[in-house]
C-alpha cells in the first residue's frame, strides 16, 4: 500500500458531487459573463513566480515546489494562476481586452490542516487590459454570485485599496518608521519584514496588537486611487453587493495595486478562512517582462474551502435505471439506454446482462435513481413497467411515455 502524499486529497463520491456542482456553476457563470476558457500549464519557469509574485513573499520564500528538470532548468509547480495567465497574454501578443476563466490544482508546501492543503484547487478569473473600476466591480460581483448560486450562507466581502505604486513608496516609509519605533514588540518574522516587505506586517496575526494602531494604506491614497476606489464602492452599492472596508487587508503577493478584496462565509470558520481573494494588479505584466503596461484585475476562489461551506445536496444522481428482466431484450435495452442518454436523460443499467432483477434493483437504489424502467416480455408491444423509487408507485407505460415522463421530472 502506497498512501497519498500529505496535504493531497482523493476527491471521490459522495463529496465529489458538490465539486461537480461548483465547477459547473463556475463554468456556466463565466460563460454568461463573457469569460473565455484558459487551460494553463501546471509547471512554469521558477523565475515567473519569483519575479511576478515577489521574492519576499511567503509563497515564493517557503512554499513553492521547485526543482531542476532533466534539462537543468529550474521549474516550479504553479502556486497560483495569475502570473501564468499574464505570461500567456504577453506571449500571445498582449493586445486589448481579454477575459479569461481557469480552474485547476495549485501547489504550495504548507503545513496541512483544514482548508489548507498542499495540492488545492482554484477557480480563477482574470480581466486583462482594462483600467476602469467597472472591471474590479465585475470580478467582485461575479465571485459573490458564484458563492450565492452554490448556496453559501453569510457571504462577507472585505475590501480595501492599497493605492498605486507611487502612493505606496511614500506610505511604505511612514509604515517603516512606525514599525521601527516598535521593533522590540514585534515578532522576529515581522522584524525581518520591516525592510523587505513591511506591508505584510499589517496582516500578521502574531503582531495584531502593534499593528492595530499602525497607519493604513487607505489613508495615504493619491487622488487617482481615491477616485478609483470611490467608484468601485458606489458601483458595488448600486449592485447591492455588501462589503466591509478592511483597512489592514493587503494580500500576500507583491503585484497588487489599488483594489484588494477577500471573501468569507459564516459557514466556513477555520484558521485560514478566506474563500477567495484577488485584486487589481497593474504592475505585474511589466514585472515579468512586458514592454508596455497591462492594467488588469482578477480573483482566485478556493474550491476546497467553498465545497466545505456548501450545503449537502440531496437529490437523485440518475433519472432512470433500466432493469432487464427478459434477457432476450438485452440488446433493445442497450439501444434504448443509448437513445435516452443522447436526449440528455441521466440513465444507467447493468452492462453485464448477468445479474438478477433483485440485484439490478439494488444497483438502482445505490445510484439514487428517480425511477426504474423494467424491460420484460411486454417490450415487444412497446411497453415497460415504470416504478418510481421514492413512492413505490408502479405502472405499465409505453416507451414513449417514459421519455415524456422523464422530461417532466
Ligand atoms: P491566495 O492566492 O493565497 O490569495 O488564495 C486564494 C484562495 O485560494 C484563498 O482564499 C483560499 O480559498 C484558497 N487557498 C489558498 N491557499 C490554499 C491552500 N493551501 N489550501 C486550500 N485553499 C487555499
Amino acid at each position: 500500500m502506497i498512501p497519498r502524499l500529505k496535504g493531497t486529497d482523493d476527491i471521490l463520491p459522495p463529496e465529489s458531487a458538490r465539486w461537480r456542482r461548483l465547477l459547473r456553476a463556475f463554468d456556466d457563470l463565466a460563460e454568461r459573463y463573457g469569460y473565455d476558457l484558459a487551460l494553463m500549464p501546471a509547471i512554469e519557469p521558477t523565475e515567473l513566480f519569483s519575479r511576478g509574485v515577489g521574492e519576499a513573499t511567503e509563497v515564493v520564500e517557503k512554499q513553492m515546489y521547485t526543482f531542476e528538470d532533466r534539462g537543468g532548468r529550474s521549474v516550479t509547480l504553479r502556486p497560483e494562476f495569475t502570473a501564468g495567465i499574464v505570461r500567456s497574454y504577453i506571449e500571445s501578443g498582449g493586445q486589448g481586452i481579454v477575459k479569461l476563466a481557469a480552474a485547476g490544482p495549485q501547489f504550495r508546501y504548507e503545513q496541512p490542516q483544514k482548508g489548507r492543503r498542499r495540492q488545492f484547487f482554484q477557480m480563477d478569473l482574470e480581466y486583462l487590459g482594462e483600467t476602469a473600476p467597472g472591471a474590479d466591480v465585475e470580478i467582485i460581483e461575479f465571485s459573490y454570485r458564484l458563492l450565492e448560486v452554490v448556496g453559501i450562507e453569510g457571504i462577507g466581502i472585505h475590501l480595501n485599496s492599497i493605492g498605486d505604486s507611487t502612493d505606496r513608496i511614500a506610505y511604505r516609509e511612514i509604515l517603516r518608521d512606525y514599525l521601527h519605533q516598535r521593533e522590540s514588540s514585534l515578532s522576529s518574522e515581522a522584524r525581518r519584514r520591516i525592510d523587505l516587505n513591511p506591508l505584510r506586517v499589517l496582516d500578521s496575526k502574531a503582531d495584531a496588537d502593534v499593528v492595530y494602531d499602525a497607519p493604513v494604506p487607505i489613508d495615504h491614497l493619491g487622488s487617482e486611487a481615491t477616485d478609483h476606489f470611490d467608484q468601485v464602492r458606489s458601483m458595488l452599492e448600486g449592485l447591492g453587493i455588501p462589503y466591509e472596508i478592511a483597512p489592514r487587508l493587503v494580500r500576500g503577493l507583491d503585484y497588487y495595486n489599488r483594489t484588494v478584496f477577500e471573501f468569507y462565509s459564516s459557514s466556513f470558520e477555520a484558521a485560514q478562512s478566506s474563500l477567495g481573494g484577488g485584486g487589481r494588479y497593474d504592475p505585474l505584466a511589466e514585472l515579468i517582462g512586458s514592454r508596455h503596461p497591462v492594467p488588469a484585475v482578477g480573483v482566485a476562489m478556493g474550491c476546497d474551502r467553498i465545497v466545505e461551506a456548501m450545503p449537502m445536496v440531496g437529490g437523485s444522481r440518475l433519472d432512470l435505471y433500466v432493469v432487464v428482466a427478459d434477457r432476450t431484450h438485452t440488446v433493445n435495452a442497450m439501444e434504448w439506454v443509448a437513445r435516452l442518454r443522447c436526449r440528455g436523460i441521466r440513465v444507467d443499467w447493468d452492462v453485464s446482462a448477468l445479474r438478477s432483477v433483485k440485484a439490478q434493483f439494488k444497483a438502482a437504489n445505490r445510484c439514487e435513481a428517480v425511477a426504474v424502467a423494467l424491460v420484460g416480455t411486454e417490450w415487444s408491444q412497446g411497453l415497460v413497467s415504470l416504478k418510481v423509487l421514492e413512492t413505490g408507485e408502479e405502472r405499465r407505460v409505453s416507451v414513449k411515455e417514459v421519455e415524456e415522463w422523464m422530461k417532466q421530472h
